[in-house]
């Protein structure tokens, strides 16, 4: 399956951010992902851009794909912080079960 990193036409830099609707679902109990819109900023430009796809196998090298994948990690850093939060939240609850036994 092709992998694509999302970049800033302007500078390629991947901080971007897009507008978007999320809809809440019971089933799975999160904010799912609804519509995306074209409006589209720049973190590093600090103003409106459009997106460029980078197919990443296809044009990155190997070392050129791991500096690539670093900078995705670097982007969502924030969100998996944010998941940390939510998983130690939930392994605090779970030692405290364990402590009234
Ligand atoms: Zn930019």
């Amino acid at each position: 399956m092709a992998r694509i990193v999302m970049v800033c036409e302007k500078c390629g830099s991947p901080n971007i951010v897009r507008d978007a609707w999320a809809n809440w679902s019971v089933e799975t109990q999160e904010w799912v992902l609804g519509n995306t819109f074209d409006h589209c900023e720049c973190e590093d430009c600090e103003g409106e851009t459009h997106v460029s796809e980078i197919d990443l196998d296809i044009e990155y090298p190997e070392t050129a794909y791991r500096e690539a994948m670093d900078l995705v990690t670097e982007v969502t850093m924030t969100w998996r912080e944010w998941q940390d939060d939510q998983f130690e939240t939930d392994q605090e609850a779970g030692e405290y079960a364990s402590e009234d036994k």
